[in-house]
């Protein structure tokens, strides 16, 4: 269930308000349901990873579905293109998170 004290934002866009149970709709609805569980950098990763999909939403029609600012989309874009160099990658796993190790099945 979502947590109702975590706001979600809502797409002003054409087809949310006139088509909210169309697949485009459900998309946005997707989408702003994720960034409302990500950090402020992560948000704008994925926003800036869903606008390099040439099949996607472009960078203006994510800030509308988003909320971002375009030039906070811009931002991950460019950070996205040059290996975000000022975040190196840290290990967010708890120790003894993850898959159990698989067990070795050797038979007699
Ligand atoms: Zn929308």
């Amino acid at each position: 269930m979502a947590d109702p004290s975590v706001p979600v934002h809502q797409c002003p866009c054409s087809t949310c308000q006139t088509a909210p149970d169309s697949p485009t709709a459900a998309y946005h609805r997707q989408i702003n349901l994720l960034l409302s569980r990500l950090t402020e950098p992560q948000r704008r990763w994925y926003v800036a990873s869903l606008a390099a999909d040439p099949s996607g939403p472009s960078a203006t029609q994510l800030a509308v579905i988003t909320g971002l600012s375009l030039p906070t989309i811009r931002r991950g874009v460019s950070e996205l293109a040059t290996g975000l160099p000022d975040t190196p990658p840290t290990r967010q796993r708890a120790p003894g998170g993850g898959r159990p190790r698989a067990e070795k099945k050797i038979r007699p």
